[in-house]
């Protein structure tokens, strides 16, 4: 159901208020790894909508490496980043880790993303395909395209047709960078499939410096859109701080893309 075979036309996902993944405009996500506080938020979300973002991102359920580390606010992330969208006019992608927890996370979220340590977590895929949101599939840390676009299927073939592919990066034996983004997937995916895909280079990269050059080469290589995470102050995140972009670097990239892609 994935595959181009099944359908001719490609897959766009209608968002509502004009905002469509797949069509002719190419959309950008773009807010903090985690929901921290109200303020952060609510200052990101400011910020990367007058930069030019649809979508506002963060993580209020997180899966992080330590069990230590903060693990995100739960329903009082989910609530705060609705307040968001009704404020600046944003729609909400945000992640869900667990079936226990999808109807809450369905109940807030414009698009239900699944990270890349979820890709293949088959049962949360299978209720996920349930659920009348649409969802962004993140490509596991170490799946094959052949793997990732399985597990779409899985998704699809229970009855959620509005599947977002996003590119994270991959684990490789280069470790300057956090993973190693895999552009040619876009094109790759582009052939075997119908659905639409972005790219996130901030977990790709890892790093803030090379998110930008990412970004412009994403939309060369035909991405539907981006992923970037934008803090509004990275030394000070809980989450993911290095390869966060502050509202002024997130400004002035946007003005860049615009330059490459006139439908931004
Ligand atoms: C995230 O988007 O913050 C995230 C945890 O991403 P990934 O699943 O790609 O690591
Ligand atoms: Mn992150």
């Amino acid at each position: 159901m994935a595959s181009r075979s099944f359908r001719a036309d490609r897959t766009v996902i209608d968002l509502g208020d004009g905002i469509v993944i797949g069509g002719e405009r190419i959309h950008v996500m773009a807010g903090p790894c985690a929901v921290e506080s109200r303020e952060q938020l609510l200052t990101a979300a400011e910020k990367v909508k007058a930069a030019g973002a649809t979508i506002l991102r963060g993580g209020a359920f997180k899966p992080r490496t330590s069990p230590y580390s903060f693990q995100g606010l739960g329903e009082e992330g989910l609530k705060i980043l609705a307040e968001a969208r009704e404020k600046f006019g944003l729609k909400i992608v945000t992640e869900v880790m667990d079936i226990r927890t999808l109807p809450l996370v369905a109940a807030y979220a414009d698009i239900i993303q699944i990270g890349t340590r979820n890709m293949q977590n088959f049962d949360l895929l299978k209720e996920v395909g349930k659920v009348n949101r649409p969802v962004l599939l993140k490509r596991g840390l170490s799946a094959t395209i052949e793997e990732w676009l399985m597990a779409a299927e899985y998704i699809l073939a229970n009855g959620n047709f509005n599947v977002i592919l996003c590119e994270r990066g991959i684990r490789s034996f280069e470790t300057y960078t956090r993973n190693t983004l895999d552009l040619s997937a876009v094109p790759v995916v582009k052939h075997l499939s119908h659905l639409p895909v972005v790219v996130d280079p901030s977990h790709g990269l890892g790093r803030w410096k090379f998110v930008a050059p990412m970004c412009r080469a994403a939309i060369a290589a035909g991405a539907d859109g981006l992923l970037v995470e934008v803090h509004p102050n990275p030394a000070a995140a809980l989450c993911d701080g290095a390869q966060s972009l502050t509202p002024e670097n997130f400004g002035a990239m946007m003005d860049d893309l615009r330059r490459i892609a006139a439908a931004l």
